[in-house]
């Protein structure tokens, strides 16, 4: 088991558990935590059959008193309808606010959660155990928590970190090879941005073989990035690499394509820019453009930079003149490069063109 500890400047500080067998062992983990309490397990329809009794079982063997609320799988879930029923959940099993909310889930279950955890009774404890690939590298750390509005994703939402991440990598043996690969996009974003032996093992290991490595190493460098800049006003900024496409690609796919997969094509967009402006080598750009292809992940853009620069523009990130994007300069290192909006197009134009 690899054990991290995420620490953020008002002084929050948190564990993240990574290694096999970590659902049986929920109970022991959580009780080194915290004295037994009233746990509400929040999961999605898919993964309650797969892995909530375990997990259920280790907590009341340990002396927590568990209920258990289900939600419908997939992003639908995250809305301000279920979140309401989430919290009726938490009233009606009288959670107080020494009790604990439980995340059982990929990010979904994990925003939904922690956002409800965050505003129940103004913010009680709760707990992430991500069961996707994508959730163990990137949304279960960090604190941030959402629901989708009618009016686009993530628009409702607060910083709640949690007091424990843990993350079974057993879970990960029932996901299908497309969310593997959309786990895989984030965690070889880290590995552009700042670490090599990451994207190594995208690029010539065995990822498969590798997952408490990757999640470890995703999850290391995702906490220093939290750690000095929590509410993304500066260096958070990184973890956005190939977004502001990705962010229009959703949108034009009608969610059609996955987030993983857009920001796979979104960061060959701006891989390819930033070669073409001379900001990173050739080498380089092939080499990431072959690692997200080994991954099973796309590299080319079914739309024009004029449809998402058009989208990035209505963006609520894009409210003043300017945008941040981030172009990489190596593998394991990127600049934060702030632009007016109306020169994203032509930054898009240059990364869809073939530079090989
Ligand atoms: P998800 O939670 O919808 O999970 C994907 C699918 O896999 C779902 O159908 C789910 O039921 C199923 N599933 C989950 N674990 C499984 C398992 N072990 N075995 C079999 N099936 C399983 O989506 P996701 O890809 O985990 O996360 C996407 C969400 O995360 C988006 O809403 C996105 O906005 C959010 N997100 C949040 C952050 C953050 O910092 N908070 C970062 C990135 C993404």
């Amino acid at each position: 088991m690899n054990t991290q500890i995420l620490t953020t400047p008002d002084g929050e500080s948190y564990p993240i558990m990574i290694g096999s067998g970590l659902m049986n062992q929920a109970g022991e983990k959580l009780s080194e935590l915290t004295a037994p309490c009233r746990v509400m397990l929040i999961s999605d329809t898919n993964v309650a059959p797969l892995y909530m009794e375990r997990v259920v079982k280790s907590l009341e063997a340990a002396g927590f008193t568990v209920s258990t609320h289900v939600v419908n799988a997939g992003e639908e879930s995250k809305s301000v309808r279920v979140l309401g029923e989430v919290l009726e959940a938490f009233a009606e099993a009288h959670l107080t606010r020494t009790d604990l909310a439980l995340a059982l889930g990929g990010g979904v279950v994990g925003d939904l959660t922690g956002f409800a955890a965050g505003c129940y009774l103004r913010g009680i404890r709760f707990m992430q155990m991500p069961t996707t690939l994508l959730s163990a590298v990137d949304a279960s750390v960090g604190g941030k928590t959402a629901v989708n509005l009618q009016h686009g994703k993530n628009l409702a939402g607060l910083f709640h970190q949690p007091i424990a991440v843990i993350c079974d990598t057993d879970a990960l043996d029932t996901l299908t090879p497309h969310e593997l690969a959309d786990g895989a996009a984030e965690a070889i974003k880290s590995g552009i941005l700042g670490d090599e032996a990451l994207f190594a093992i995208y690029e010539s290991g065995t990822p498969s073989e590798s997952a408490e490595e990757i999640i470890s190493r995703a999850v290391a460098y995702k906490a220093n990035i939290v750690t000095q800049d929590p509410k993304e006003q500066g260096v958070r900024k990184l973890l956005n690499l190939g977004h502001t496409a990705a962010h229009a690609i959703e949108i034009l796919s009608d969610f059609g394509i996955s987030h993983g997969h857009a920001v796979a094509v979104g960061m060959a967009i701006v891989t390819r820019a930033a070669a073409k402006r001379g900001l990173l080598s050739q080498d380089a750009c092939d080499r990431i453009l072959c690692t997200l292809e080994r991954s099973s992940l796309p590299v080319a853009c079914p739309y024009t930079a004029a449809q998402m620069a058009k989208i990035a523009a209505l963006d609520k990130k894009a409210a003043a003149k300017d945008i941040t994007v981030i172009l990489p300069e190596a593998i394991g290192r990127c600049r934060i490069e702030k632009m007016p909006i109306a020169s994203l197009e032509a930054l898009f134009a240059d990364g869809l063109e073939e530079t090989a």
